[in-house]
């Protein structure tokens, strides 16, 4: 108890030298903004505020806190299993990208939220607390000012055996944990008959893309297989991107089963398989092949999992589908911090999927000193929806939160938020994608010109000038070798006739 309470002192002091647990002379001190979650949401609002033009006294100190050591591009977590990208390139450390900024990081998890803004302090800056965090080493901080951006995670407690057997695809972790599946699947299985079978449940963007990325990889060693509870794949998505979709996912073998929902998954029974895999699993010579002493689970690669898939439309059957790997991408959960038990009657408002509701200018309604976005948060546009939960809606509102921050601190007007739909991007494997832009209506860019454009748009979009170079250095090292070695082959094989 004694070493928690010291270090609980130390952490405190770190901060408070900081000045961002406790405020010693009001007048004296800066606005202190607490960003909780580094994302999208969350890493471009403290780069954002860091770009503005401060009066001195007003310059806030920000601290940025996530439970992760690194910001995470996700859309381009595909690239990972694809090999077409090293984690350094879109999961940078935070301490690597804020070495030359004013934000203070912090990698913590956090607990619990006690907002005292609802109390009426509408104060002016500086008179006074906003709040308080707790996280979960049992640091305390003080802010004025609250960013809630902690995105959401996947919901794998649906249907009995998800959560138990089927991968999300969501976190850096994540993907390494199915790149290492895939890796020890495809030192093991070989040949026909023998086919590493990947069963993807979900064709929204995220499972398509799955989908495409695995079966390009696997080629003829995989058979995919694409579950959807809808009829059609992607059915929000604009129409070119879906028929490219279909038109790649098609030419790639993936077998679709449209129309039929999971209703649980388990284990296979058959014991002949499992005594196979565990007796392969007890010899030290096949336990080093396979992996296991590399650290992966060898029983865990090896089980046969039983997916039982009921019609969700008339006229079709019920089946049966047998996979050595399930990858779940349905479902979310926003993610939001508790408040402390006696801030009940204050909780914060939420809607039925439990994000935080904000006003126009992305502030929490009720709560004038917590701002929300991303994931986690709602904004209703003027038809009453709901804005969706992507990328490029987190990074529009991370550029007005920052900006309406500095508006609140300057006694300034905020700036309702307004989303600009730029358009929708998919990727399809290694020289494919899908990209339908906002402002040529009916215009799809595919193939490798649209695997180009993406990977420029997403290069435009990494944190900071100087991460943005190293990646652009990189990715153009990589295609030069690329098509060099491109060349040789096609003059290898003009030469050899
Ligand atoms: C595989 C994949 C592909 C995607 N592709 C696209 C795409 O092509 N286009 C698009 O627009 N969108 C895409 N998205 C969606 C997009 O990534 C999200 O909408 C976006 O990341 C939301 O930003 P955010 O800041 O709200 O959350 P995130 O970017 O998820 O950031 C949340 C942060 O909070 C941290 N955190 C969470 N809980 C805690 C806690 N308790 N304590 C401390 N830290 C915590 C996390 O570590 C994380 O760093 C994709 C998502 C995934 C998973």
């Amino acid at each position: 108890m004694e070493v928690l309470r010291r270090y609980r002192k130390v952490r405190r002091h770190q901060l408070d030298t900081l000045g961002l647990i406790r405020r010693r002379n009001l007048s004296l001190q800066r606005p202190r903004v607490c960003i909780l979650g580094g994302g999208f949401g969350g890493l471009y609002t403290a780069l954002r505020l860091e770009s503005l033009v401060w009066p001195d006294s007003k310059k806030p100190q920000v601290l940025l806190v996530d439970q992760s050591e690194r910001f995470v591009f996700k859309p381009m977590l595909y690239e990972l299993l694809s090999g077409e990208v090293e984690e350094w390139e879109i999961a940078p450390r935070f301490t690597d990208l804020l070495a030359s900024t004013g934000i203070q990081f912090f990698q913590d998890r956090v607990k619990l939220l006690h907002p005292l803004d609802h109390l009426g302090i509408n104060a002016p800056p500086g008179s006074g607390s906003g709040g308080t965090v707790q996280l979960e080493s049992g640091l305390l901080v003080e802010y004025d000012w609250l960013v809630l951006a902690l995105g959401a995670e996947p919901k794998l407690d649906v249907v009995p055996g998800a959560a138990e057997y089927a991968l999300p695809f969501s976190t850096l972790e994540d993907a390494l944990k199915v790149d290492n599946k895939l890796k020890a699947l495809e030192r093991r299985k070989f040949g026909k008959g023998s086919e590493i079978r990947v069963a993807v449940v979900g064709c929204g963007y995220s499972g398509v893309e799955l989908a495409a990325t695995i079966s390009e990889r696997l080629q003829e060693r995989g058979i995919v297989t694409a579950i959807n509870v809808e009829t059609t794949i992607c059915p929000t998505a604009p129409p070119g991107n879906r028929e490219v979709a279909m038109k790649v996912l098609s030419s790639r073998k993936v077998q679709l089963l449209l129309g039929y929902f999971v209703r649980n998954i388990r284990k296979s029974r058959d014991a002949e398989e499992s005594f196979y895999f565990r007796r392969n699993s007890e010899d030290p010579e096949m336990r080093k092949e396979s992996g296991t002493a590399k650290g992966f689970e060898a029983e865990d690669d090896v089980e046969k999992l039983i997916l039982e898939l009921q019609p969700a439309q008339r006229g079709l059957q019920s089946q049966i589908l047998e996979a050595d790997l399930v990858l779940w991408t349905v479902g979310s959960k926003p993610s939001l911090p508790d408040l402390e038990p006696w801030d009940t009657p204050h909780e914060l408002p939420l809607t039925a999927r439990g994000q935080a509701e904000t006003d126009e200018t992305l502030r929490v309604k009720g709560h004038p000193r917590i701002f929300a976005l991303g994931d986690s948060s709602a904004l209703r546009d003027s038809d009453g929806k709901i804005l969706p939960a992507t990328a490029q809606v987190a990074f529009q509102q991370a550029d007005f939160t920052g900006w309406n921050l500095w508006a609140a601190i300057n006694d300034r007007p905020l700036l309702p938020f307004r989303f600009q739909n730029l358009g929708e991007m998919m990727t399809l494997g290694r020289n494919d994608a899908a990209i339908s832009p906002s402002f040529i209506d009916g215009l799809t860019v595919e193939g490798p010109v649209g695997h180009a454009a993406r990977k420029f748009a997403y290069l435009i979009r990494l944190p900071t000038d100087e991460h943005r170079i190293k990646v652009g250095m990189s990715w153009l090292a990589k295609s030069a070798i690329d098509s060099v070695a491109s060349l040789q082959s096609t003059l290898t094989r003009v030469l050899s006739g």
